[in-house]
């Protein structure tokens, strides 16, 4: 019989993270991974934030770590009818001396995998190539997993870190799978292009850095945004929408992707390219509010990440909430476990962090995301906005510019929704600003 402290399901963000946290305090932790190494079955090509990394690995980044590109900035491309608004922002601080990284590109199955090991080297047991087909209860309560092999793992506390269809969440009775309305497919596809090109079009200031693209249209992503994310040599260009946006009618994600790169604007870059692979994968998507608070811990089991829904329902981001959720997660079992006490009462903190870091992110987006696509409608934003702009630029003296921007200023909206989006990127030039403007 094989007994841990704390047995974790997922070597993704929030699995690896739990597992090093409490390795690191003397914990005896296994965690598994059913792919041949970590991050091989994640959807890579996602971008990393420093001010989560570093919660974990203070020293973030180290020399062998695999990153890809240093974010500088994002570009916000508004699409209409009248035709493509670009606002450019970029995040480095205009001193020199404040330019520290926010964020960084990846390729996840290089990364998680350098992410696991710091767990390893932590003292963490890994177990890959191993699915969790069941969890082991014993008079009502969880004690420990169950592979499909029909090995048989216990510890005193479970954490589920298995993504978005987690079975720890579904067979301890959290909930039951995810919903339509309560998932998004996001689909993926990888590029390679020339060091040069990318620099040209997506570089940021410095060697290796970038700008990511953001794009919002009706043609592109009806119910969500077409991102560019540029590596070192490949950019992944994805788009996702909630699985009940498909389930009504709206086109299939791939739809999409190849009416995006029919538009002039890619076409003479990837013309002839082809993709290296392309790849789709779901995540939590909660565009509705819950009915009941979302239950996140129980007797001997809390869940994180991306099997506690705790992907940004409006931009989709999800590794720093599984991160630090992760190591909420495991902070908190070890307290437990020294108490003698496992109880989903002795969980508690956990589930208070979560109504105040997770749920708050939730509830931003369920306000900006219901205001953006019902109250607003999209279209009717961007076509004025453009033509705001448009006046602007054809009126030579500035007093006919004022009077026509006060008559227009709400129709600014969009921008103020870009910056209040910027603002909750933690780049803070903007959230400093959207402060002065609100
Ligand atoms: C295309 C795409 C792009 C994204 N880009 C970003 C981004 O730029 N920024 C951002 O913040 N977020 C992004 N996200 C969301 C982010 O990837 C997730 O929120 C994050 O990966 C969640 O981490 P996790 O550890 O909870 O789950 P996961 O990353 O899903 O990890 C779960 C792990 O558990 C393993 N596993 C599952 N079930 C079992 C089992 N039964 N037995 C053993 N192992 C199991 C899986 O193989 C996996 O390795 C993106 C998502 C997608 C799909």
């Amino acid at each position: 019989m094989q007994t841990y402290d704390i047995v974790i399901v997922g070597a993704g963000p929030a699995g690896s993270a739990a597992a090093k946290i409490a390795a690191e305090q003397g914990m005896k932790v296994v965690f598994f991974e059913r792919g041949n190494s970590p991050g091989e079955k994640n959807a890579s090509g996602s971008a990393i934030e420093m001010h989560a990394a570093r919660e974990i690995i203070p020293d973030f980044p180290h020399e062998d770590t695999p990153l890809q590109r240093a974010v500088e900035g994002g570009s916000f491309w508004l699409q209409s009818e009248e035709g493509l608004l670009c606002l450019n922002a970029f995040i480095q601080a205009w001193s020199t001396e404040k330019n520290d990284v926010k964020a960084y590109t990846v390729y996840r199955n290089e990364f998680d995998k350098w992410w696991a090991e710091k767990a390893v080297e932590a003292g963490a047991k890994l177990i890959t190539k191993t699915l969790i087909s069941d969890i082991i209860k014993e008079n009502g309560k969880v004690i420990g997993v169950q592979t499909e092999k029909g090995e048989k793992f216990f510890g005193n506390v479970l954490i589920g870190a298995d993504g978005t269809n987690s079975k720890v969440a579904i067979r301890s009775g959290f909930r039951g799978p995810w919903k339509p309305n309560e998932v998004a497919l996001c689909v993926k596809y990888d590029y390679p292009l020339p060091k040069t090109t990318i620099d040209q079009f997506w570089g940021g200031f410095s060697e290796n850095s970038c700008k990511l693209d953001l794009y919002f249209g009706q043609s592109m992503a009806p119910a969500g945004y077409l991102w560019i994310f540029p590596n070192k040599e490949s950019i992944s260009i994805a788009t996702g929408t909630g699985l009940q946006e498909m389930l009504n009618g709206g086109e299939n994600l791939n739809y999409y992707i190849h009416q995006f790169l029919q538009h002039t604007i890619l076409g003479r870059i990837l013309k002839n390219v082809k993709p290296r692979y392309y790849i789709s994968h779901e995540i939590p998507y909660l565009l509705t509010y819950p009915t009941k608070p979302l239950e996140v811990c129980r007797d001997n089991v809390l869940i994180v990440g991306d099997a506690a829904g705790s992907v940004c329902n409006f931009d989709g981001e999800g590794w720093d909430s599984a991160v630090i959720g992760g190591k909420k997660a495991a902070e908190i079992a070890i307290d437990a476990i020294s108490d003698g006490d496992t109880s989903k009462q002795s969980f508690q903190p956990y589930q208070k962090w979560y109504n105040s870091y997770v749920l708050s992110n939730l509830d931003w987006g369920w306000r900006i995301g219901h205001w953006l696509f019902n109250e607003a409608g999209y279209e009717q934003l961007a076509n004025p906005l453009l033509k705001t702009f448009a006046t602007i630029f054809d009126h030579p003296h500035i007093d006919h510019i004022v009077p026509s921007l006060n008559k227009n200023l709400s129709q600014l909206l969009p921008l103020l929704g870009t910056l209040m989006l910027l603002g909750k990127l933690h780049l803070k030039p903007y959230a400093d600003l959207l402060g002065s403007l609100v």
